[in-house]
């Protein structure tokens, strides 16, 4: 499907404003080629009056939403689809407080759970690995303590990144990943899912990157003050959450909002945000269903930064009912 999205919100709102348009739009999305039944693969269907497709082989009933991250919605799609907009035409992003106010909704956990759905869409299944030469290091986020590298500290979160070095032309993708610790074989399980066999890998010196080599990897080893590109990314990634979520992510969302930086970091230089929008709409087809239960954590409230944040009030609450 050539890429077809709206340019601005007034586009959206005149084109997408009934559900059969959300729907065909979908449909073109998730089938390009035409039908294909998610259980046996058939091609051929009828279109029943209730708008679902009738497998002509296994006799399946399915929609075009089922078995996406929109399973089951209840909700039109006409909002969800604002819903998408909202969440990539802002530059830094959207948090459940803003989402709620802009498309009126009467929850501020049904905001929330969108969210956090969406989220969940914003990594294409199978992703393309980066390659070239890639600058990897991890960083602690949260807590007020440094923490000990290699261990794990108490109240942080240890995040991997990975950022290909582009020479003049600058930074290319990021990829990051929530780790347990910075041990050799989590740093070289990360780095074999992010990273194409044989690529160049540079790192600082220590111990747990030592296997590198060992895994086909080419290893660079660098003093840490020339690891610049990866410092900087890495200073990005806490800026945006303090700034976005103003701190308030707990460590069983933190996957979540690692996918969403990397999402908006990797588009930067795209001029059209509808251009994210499709992005986004077209990975919602690909992404299994997120049910709620999948979507709780544990009841941490957990603080990226210092204590002397303005905490949205309505965040903690959430923390401390769920
Ligand atoms: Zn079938």
């Amino acid at each position: 499907m050539e890429e077809d999205y709206p340019k601005s919100l007034l586009e959206l709102e005149e084109r997408f404003n009934t559900e059969v348009i959300c729907l065909e739009y979908l449909r073109q999305l998730r089938w390009p080629q035409g039908f294909i039944c998610p259980r046996c693969e058939a091609s051929g269907a009828w279109y029943t009056q209730r708008g679902l497709y009738h497998c002509q082989r296994c006799k399946l009933e399915t929609s075009v939403t089922a078995g996406t991250i929109l399973h089951q919605t209840r909700k039109p799609l006409t909002l969800w689809f604002r819903a998408m907009w909202q969440i990539t035409s802002q530059k830094y992003g959207a948090n459940a407080l803003g989402m709620q106010r802009v498309l009126s909704l009467g929850s501020y956990h049904t905001a929330w759970e969108w969210l956090h759905k969406l989220r969940r869409a914003m990594v294409r299944p199978h992703r393309d690995r980066l390659s070239g030469v890639i600058e990897v290091d991890e960083t602690y986020v949260g807590g007020k303590k440094h923490g000990k590298r290699g261990r794990g500290a108490s109240g942080k979160a240890l995040v991997g990144i990975a950022v290909e070095d582009k020479g003049v032309e600058g930074l290319g993708r990021i990829r990051l990943q929530h780790l347990q610790d910075a041990s050799g074989a989590n740093l070289e399980q990360f780095i074999q899912a992010i990273a194409e066999p044989a690529s160049v890998i540079r790192t600082d010196e220590w111990t747990g990157y030592k296997g590198l080599t060992d895994k086909n990897f080419q290893h660079i080893v660098a003093s840490s003050n020339d690891l610049k590109i990866v410092h900087l990314v890495a200073a990005l990634l806490k800026r945006w959450l303090l700034s976005t979520y103003q701190g308030a992510v707990r460590p069983s969302h933190l996957a979540y909002y690692l996918d969403e930086y990397t999402f908006r970091f990797n588009r930067r230089s795209c001029t059209f945000r509808g251009k994210l929008f499709f992005r986004l709409v077209q990975q919602a087809m690909m992404v299994d269903p997120a049910p709620i239960a999948t979507l709780k954590g544990p009841a941490l409230p957990f603080l990226i930064g210092t204590n002397n944040l303005n905490l949205d009030p309505m965040d903690s609450d959430l923390d401390h009912n769920m």
